[in-house]
């Protein structure tokens, strides 16, 4: 007598979308096992009836080898009676579902399979731009609504030919239950366009795609409809199309991204290391910045105004079928930036594209295939040899998060003001959502706003608690007060820079009390400065400020974010006490029209707010060098000043300390010794570097100092400063060299694209817990 089992399998997870149900039919078949598996709106059960030998083995073989797109969180099983089931099945989706548990997946590059058919001409999808399958392809981009299936995309639209749907029915295909699944003869097509809209004719017997690659070598500009919204495409190499793209995007400075074919065509711009490589090629295709190879002589790859003035390059390889077909036609490296003017949000539907970018783009590759959410390039960088990722959306959202707290009551935070996300929290799930942008105009507040709802709907996360900055001016802080207001739930206020430190350490999965270094723009402080040069004290719960840069006037408030040289009027001022040994410097002769006035505004206080901000003491040093005395972007006087620096200098500047409770650091001794190299004829280059060093022991000074006090070990750094690789690499070899533990950023921005997530877990540590029953 032969004795069988049942056992009922529930597996939790990314196991929706991506071949899960066609995995687990074809692993029970394998075993000879009988039952059925199915999708609902938790994730994936199934029954598996048998030997219980291979029952237990189809156990271990579910976890050990499950599909590339799929992650389990959790398999549960339980006894059932055994029916009497010899064959395996699929069962149809029930239709609702009691909670939308399950997780959606991220948006993925096309897989070599599907590559290997694009250039077969045998093959039905042979050069067809939309080719996917069950291990790639779009997803988070098209999902309109849960549980995922062909009828909550913008597929839905589609109806599959007779070959796609035997395909999309049979369990042993690729193609299983695929739900982007289509072909030439009944899928989306690609067109050409002018940018009025009329059908641009290519050369006789070629297609949109040759057609475009002509334009693009002709110089011209092209906006592509890509998985997330539109980009705005040139050749790489021509000067005359990437400056004529900067003067039509009204985008001075900002370097483009460019898409290269594959890694060895990376490596002939940039140095590329192993795990840079590896991040280029993984699924998620993020741009990776990368170390650009000196110019070598007639090599003409990418020109000059494509990232005029910096040492590093975007770069990615391409994730569509459509970028493979493209590159491909145009040989050669290609400007892929995104579709949009100056700081708007990304074009993603048709017709705004049609307005927005008709001023832009010569032509347009669109087709009918609607993208539901728009998100942008994710960007990343290899720091120390690991990845981190400096702006989080297309490849990786909405993953969840795995987080050091449980969320006992549903948490939305809804992040800060600049590089704009928020943030959903349930049991151990924390779903940051993709780039927003920054939140100041109705375009992207409506991103946001409209961004909450769907992942709300998506993931079926009522929140109980909605966490802030505590910035009343921002606009996100003005949502939350609102949602609170519509649904009772609990407002939580939470300290701009508490939330980096949270930020870093629930990114390392840790809890604190750590020694938070935040340093970075802006963020409101609670004593009425506002603060960006913070040393706390800090745990998930709460934090204390241990130290921070001596606080100096902004004057003229935001006017000094946007002209630094005010910063460095303003720094000077606090250098030279009574102004002497500050004459002749250049960037006063520059400005001499406003620097009495503004010296005078910063002495007195006269509509100078006072700030202990690392940033804009960087716009000071970097206006005191003659860098740039007024920015087009967030961040870019600092930018170009690391730019500038001599790595090979060892010398650094230095900054006293009080010795107070909290100690205060005067930062302006840092200015002053600048100046002071300046005017001895030392090179900007080495006092750029010297600068940077002196910033970086100062941050080392002050940890040794706080560990004496507080007998805290561990390092964490956060906060939009610490994007600095020179920075950042100085200050993670000094903490490390006196013995600190140092945690820094990898899966979520150290800039305030990260805050969401600090704020979150933060209001998690803090919400009182649900009580029994
Ligand atoms: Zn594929
Ligand atoms: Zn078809």
């Amino acid at each position: 007598m032969t004795v069988r089992i049942r056992t009922a399998v529930r597996v939790e997870g990314i196991v929706q979308g991506v071949g899960f149900r066609p995995f687990v039919h074809g692993l029970a078949t394998r075993l000879g096992l009988g039952g059925l598996v199915g999708n609902d709106a938790d994730g994936v059960f199934a029954e598996i009836e048998g030997d219980p030998a291979a029952v237990a083995r189809f156990l271990v073989l579910l976890e050990r080898e499950p599909p590339p797109l799929a992650r389990i969180d959790k398999v549960t099983t339980r006894e059932v009676a055994p029916a009497g089931s010899a064959a395996f099945a699929i069962a149809p989706s029930p239709a609702g579902g009691r909670s939308r548990r399950a997780l959606v997946s991220a948006d993925t590059a096309t897989c070599a399979d599907c590559l290997a058919e694009l250039a077969d001409r045998g093959d039905r999808r042979y050069e067809y731009p939309f080719i996917n399958c069950t291990n790639c392809g779009p997803r988070f981009t098209i999902i309109t609504d849960v549980p995922y299936d062909r009828a909550a995309t913008t597929m839905a639209g589609f109806e599959m030919c007779a070959l796609c749907a035997a395909e999309y029915h049979d369990p042993a295909d690729r193609r299983f239950h695929a739900q982007p699944t289509c072909c030439p003869a009944c899928g989306p097509r690609l067109r050409l366009l002018t940018s009025d809209g009329t059908p641009v004719p290519g050369p006789p017997g070629s297609g949109p795609i040759a057609a475009a690659a002509g334009l693009l070598r002709a110089g011209q500009v092209l906006a592509v409809k890509g998985l997330g919204g539109y980009h705005l495409a040139a050749d790489a190499g021509s000067a005359a199309a990437a400056a004529a793209l900067r003067q039509r995007k009204h985008r001075e400075d900002k370097p483009f991204a460019v898409m290269v074919a594959d890694v060895a065509a990376a490596r002939r711009l940039c140095a590329v290391s192993d795990a840079a490589a590896d991040l280029l090629a993984s699924a998620r295709r993020p741009i990776v910045l990368l170390p650009r190879r000196p110019a070598e002589a007639g090599s003409a790859a990418v020109a000059p105004a494509v990232a005029p003035g910096n040492r590093q390059l975007g770069v990615m390889l391409p994730y569509t079928p459509l970028h493979h077909l493209l590159l491909r036609e145009l040989a050669g490296p290609m400007i892929l930036t995104s579709g949009n003017v100056s700081d708007e949000p990304i074009a993603f539907t048709d017709a705004d594209a049609r307005q927005r970018l008709a001023g832009i783009a010569d032509a347009v590759l669109a087709h009918d295939r609607a993208i539901h959410i728009r998100t942008d390039d994710s960007v990343v960088r290899v720091f120390r040899g690991g990845a981190a990722v400096l702006r989080r959306s297309r490849g990786y959202v909405p993953e969840p998060l795995p987080v050091p707290v449980t969320f006992g009551r549903p948490v939305l935070a809804c992040g800060a003001e600049l590089k704009s996300t928020f943030c959903l929290g349930t049991r151990g799930h924390a779903f940051v959502s993709h780039h927003i942008g920054d939140l100041e105009n109705a375009e992207t507040l409506r991103s946001f706003t409209e961004g909450i709802e769907h992942f709300r709907r998506l993931f079926d996360i009522e929140p109980q608690v909605i966490a802030h900055d505590l910035h009343p001016d921002y606009l996100s802080t003005a949502h939350a007060a609102r949602l609170a207001a519509q649904s009772g739930a609990e407002l939580i206020g939470v300290q701009h820079h508490h939330a980096h430190i949270a930020s870093c350490l629930a990114d390392n999965g840790e809890r604190g009390p750590v020694i938070g270094v935040a340093f970075d723009g802006t963020g409101y402080g609670p004593d009425g400065t506002i603060w960006g040069g913070e040393f706390l004290i800090a745990d998930l719960a709460g934090y204390r400020r241990a130290a921070h840069l001596e606080p100096v006037p902004m004057p003229g408030g935001a006017a000094a974010i946007r002209q630094p040289w005010r910063m460095a009027a303003s720094y000077l001022a606090a250098a030279y006490p009574g102004g002497a040994g500050r004459a002749g410097l250049a960037v006063a002769a520059r400005n001499e029209r406003a620097w009495g006035t503004i010296t005078a505004m910063a002495e007195r206080g006269i509509n100078a707010p006072l700030t202990s901000s690392a940033g804009r003491l960087f716009d000071a040093v970097a206006a005191l060098l003659g860098v740039r005395d007024a920015i087009s972007y967030e961040g870019q006087a600092a930018i170009e000043l690391e730019q500038l620096a001599d790595p090979a200098e060892p010398g650094g500047y230095w900054a006293a300390a009080d010795g107070g409770e909290p100690l205060r650091i005067a930062a302006a001794g840092l200015v002053r010794a600048a100046a002071d190299d300046l005017a001895a004829g030392v090179s900007a280059p080495v006092i750029a570097a010297r600068f940077h060093n002196g910033v970086a022991a100062l941050i080392e000074g002050t940890c040794v100092t706080l560990r004496e006090r507080c007998g805290l070990d561990t390092v964490a750094l956060s906060g939009g400063v610490f994007q600095n690789l020179l920075l950042a690499d100085r200050v993670v070899s000094a903490l490390a060299g006196r013995g600190f533990r140092v945690l820094t950023h990898q899966r979520v921005p150290c800039n305030d694209g990260g805050i969401s997530l600090g704020q979150a877990v933060i209001a998690a540590s803090r919400a009182p817990q649900p009580g029994p029953g």
